[in-house]
């Protein structure tokens, strides 16, 4: 390190467009002379990355924010910036709220965190930018390799990552009733292809052999503004094509989709884009039609199931996950229990649940009718007891079979790895094997949440 060089610490709360994003910056601060830390406690620069989505997300970055308020006070010159959803959210409040922070930085602006920065250290006042004012998506190259940290502290990533995330849009247009997404990032804008393309390109001459394309509604890629050579709508599937033919790339994957968007031509590439892996995440949120009515996700549970269908005829043995909230204003015990039938009815492969959080501005947080939060409890662990029972039904399904699997990571002759289906399997004598290598694996035994295997052949 030159005397010169600072050290910043990111730390990276909520969803995988966060993680992408402190990429970004990480990638933008090395342009400035700053080099990554493993220590908060000694970073000249703490970067708190954030998520809004829910009420508890939001407390564990103002707990977080009240501990370095601590550990600026026997190191003053340390300089805290908030980014993210509740940096857009709160603006000039938290800075109100929380002296201690320098930074307050919106989900649009993270592009400029270098001179920002420049700013804070010639003016020496703080700085807020939540604007939005004529956004786009500025073109960036990929940072490889990233060592940015999870909430739960772990490194994100080994030192070389073999899958990574791009971003193809930003922002919502949708409104969910619930949700904060539209209000914390904005509209809805789909990069440019041939940024993506060439992100992908990138990625891929350097070793990276599985991209997930990320948005919040990747569905509706291109609505706002991409269009062919011939000007036809540039959609969603011309996407998934496109990147699938970037020599090299092995896999390819995507999150997040609203069911409400997916069409026909989106299911076909399941089973014409080879590369694209057999799984899908499709949030259905409820299984009451008066709540999906309520939430303004503008499906019913019937639209959902039939394109259900029809994902299993294109690709039979698709694994699909979802999201659920439970206890939404309204949601009566029968409303619940068409949440519980849809599960039983689909089966999904896993899952991720929620008790409904109040956010500030949204339709929801106004209605009557607020269920109780003891009842919603019952109702989330109800949902969760039988979708584990679920899990691991549909995780024995494998046993037997012989799963190609990628590497993540391999320590002591014991090795660890996702399939195209994006379970983990665990399994011994890899001797030899590296990270990012593909091996065939029988399937032994099957948990809730990962699977155990033997190695079959190193390809
Ligand atoms: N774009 C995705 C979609 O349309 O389904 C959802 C993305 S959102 C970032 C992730 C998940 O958080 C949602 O699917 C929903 O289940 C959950 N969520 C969002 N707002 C919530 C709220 N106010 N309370 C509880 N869960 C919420
Ligand atoms: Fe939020 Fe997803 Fe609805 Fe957009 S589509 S408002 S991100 S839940």
């Amino acid at each position: 390190m030159s005397m010169n060089e600072k050290i910043f610490y990111i730390k990276t709360f909520g969803c995988q467009m966060n993680e992408r994003d402190s990429e970004i910056m990480a990638q933008s601060l090395s342009r400035y002379g700053y080099i990554e830390g493993m220590d908060m406690k000694e970073a000249d620069l703490v970067i708190l990355n954030t998520c809004s989505i829910r009420a508890k997300a939001e407390q564990k970055v103002l707990s977080l924010l009240g501990y370095l308020r601590k550990t600026k006070l026997s190191r003053p010159t340390m300089k805290i910036c908030v980014a993210g959803c509740v940096a857009q959210q709160e603006g000039v409040r938290l800075i109100e709220r929380m002296p201690h922070v320098d930074l307050v930085i919106g989900t649009q602006n993270i592009y400029n965190l270098g001179p920002l920065l420049e700013n804070l250290d010639n003016e020496g006042s703080r700085v807020i930018t939540t604007l939005w004012d004529d956004y786009d998506i500025p073109s960036f190259l990929p940072s490889l390799p990233s060592n940015t940290r999870s909430e739960s502290g772990a490194q994100t990533t080994s030192p070389f990552q073999y899958s990574k995330f791009v971003t193809i849009m930003q922002g919502c247009n949708n409104y969910c009733t619930y949700c904060v997404v539209p209000y914390t990032r904005g509209r809805e804008i789909s990069r440019n292809v041939k940024d993506i393309l060439e992100e992908v390109q990138i990625l891929v001459k350097a070793g990276v052999k599985e991209v997930t394309l990320l948005g919040q509604n990747v569905n509706s890629y291109g609505k706002t503004n991409a269009v062919t050579a011939a000007g036809d709508p540039y959609t969603f599937s011309d996407l998934l094509r496109d990147v699938s033919n970037v020599d090299g790339l092995a896999r390819l994957r995507f999150t997040t989709s609203n069911p409400k968007d997916l069409t026909d031509a989106l299911m076909r590439s399941f089973r014409d884009v080879k590369k694209l892996c057999p799984q899908f995440h499709l949030p259905v949120q409820s299984g009451s039609d008066r709540i999906l009515k309520a939430m303004n996700r503008k499906y019913t549970v019937g639209q959902y199931l039939e394109k259900v269908k029809k994902l299993h005829e294109y690709l039979p043995g698709i694994a699909l996950t979802t999201d659920v909230i439970v206890g939404f204003p309204g949601e009566s015990d029968e409303d619940f229990q068409g949440t519980m039938n849809l599960l039983e009815e689909v089966r999904f492969h896993g899952s991720f649940s929620f008790k409904y959080s109040d956010r500030p501005g949204t339709r929801a947080s106004q209605l009557v009718g607020k269920v109780d939060e003891e009842i919603k409890s019952e109702r989330l662990a109800l949902f969760q007891k039988r979708q584990d029972e679920i899990s691991l039904l549909r995780n024995s399904e494998y046993i037997g079979s012989v799963k190609s699997v990628m590497i993540e990571e391999c320590n002591d002759n014991v090795a660890k790895g996702r399939t195209d289906t994006n379970h983990i399997v665990h399994f011994s004598d890899c001797a030899g094997c590296m990270p990012g290598d593909m091996v065939k694996v029988e399937i032994v035994h099957a948990g809730q949440h990962s699977l155990k295997g033997k190695i079959d052949e190193i390809s």
